[in-house]
């Protein structure tokens, strides 16, 4: 991650999409961080790129996307209030309990030792929530946030209306599987509609390359493609009579990418088939 990684997309607006993706909204010498990356040695580069490019500026808020830790970790960095969608704030504070316990955090540090630096990470928590929507004000900038579940039941995007830009969060990753462990596929297609909706003409995806013009529909397209074909697929297992194991090693699911196939292909197909086989009882 360097400073030439960052992208603008607009006037004040940056993001750097190495890995995974952040972003920084900035006017009048106020900024909003989408999204905090993996640790706070990462999220200092943030802030190290935030002065850089605006010595005047400070941070107002940091919005998350989603719980995940690769969006989260980096909180501390910031002395600025998170703002997350409610659903948000209760995974973590679940998580608090459980994979971020201080023995969980240990374990994270010791299995990312080669990846990402997790010394010292504090969880901090959103303390401001919303529900459906909010509007940030920054500067002379408004930053609309709205919640469409899908990837996660909190996840929500970040909007730029004027300029078309949008934060997708992980609900929308290019080149790469959805990672549908807390996924709802029914919330995530009407997230992707949604989506489309809104006529975005730069799209920064949680993780993956940042699209733009056409790009976009085909990227939606794809991935709307990869649910439904998912979802005919176990449907149509389920009614031959086969078991949930059967369909997670079953060949009959197209191929969409090569990375991460074996393990999230099959975990997705598994997850799939635990909402559909929970709607049929
Ligand atoms: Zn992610």
């Amino acid at each position: 991650m360097a400073a030439n990684d960052w992208q603008e997309l607009a006037r004040g607006v940056y993001a750097l999409a190495t890995g995974v993706s952040t972003g920084l909204i900035v006017s009048d010498g106020q900024a909003v961080v989408v999204d905090s990356l993996w640790s706070p040695s990462d999220a200092r580069e943030i802030l190290a790129y935030l002065e850089m490019s605006h010595p005047e500026a400070q941070v107002k808020w940091v919005v998350n996307t989603h719980s995940h830790w690769d969006h989260t970790f980096g909180n501390q960095a910031f002395a600025a209030p998170v703002v997350a969608q409610r659903r948000v704030y209760e995974a973590m504070v679940t998580n608090l309990s459980g994979p971020w316990s201080p023995a969980g955090l240990d374990r994270m540090r010791q299995e990312m030792a080669n990846a990402h630096n997790l010394e010292g990470v504090q969880v901090v928590l959103p303390s401001v929530l919303f529900y459906d929507q909010l509007d940030l004000v920054v500067g002379r900038r408004t930053v609309h946030l709205a919640h469409f579940g899908g990837h996660t039941p909190g996840s929500s995007i970040v909007f730029l209306q004027e300029e078309g830009i949008i934060f997708a969060g992980d609900d929308l990753v290019v080149g790469r599987y959805p990672f549908m462990h807390q996924a709802s596929v029914e919330e995530w297609l009407g997230a992707l509609r949604e989506l489309q909706a809104m006529k975005p003409k730069i799209v920064v995806p949680g993780h993956g390359p940042i699209v733009t013009g056409s790009d976009i529909s085909r990227e939606i397209a794809k991935f709307r493609q990869y649910f439904e074909q998912t979802m005919e697929g176990v449907e149509r297992l389920m009614a031959e009579g086969r078991t949930k194991e059967e369909a997670m090693g079953s060949p009959s699911f197209p191929k969409y990418w090569e990375q991460g196939y074996e393990r999230l292909h099959q975990a997705n197909i598994g997850r799939v088939w635990d909402e559909l086989a929970a709607k049929k009882r």
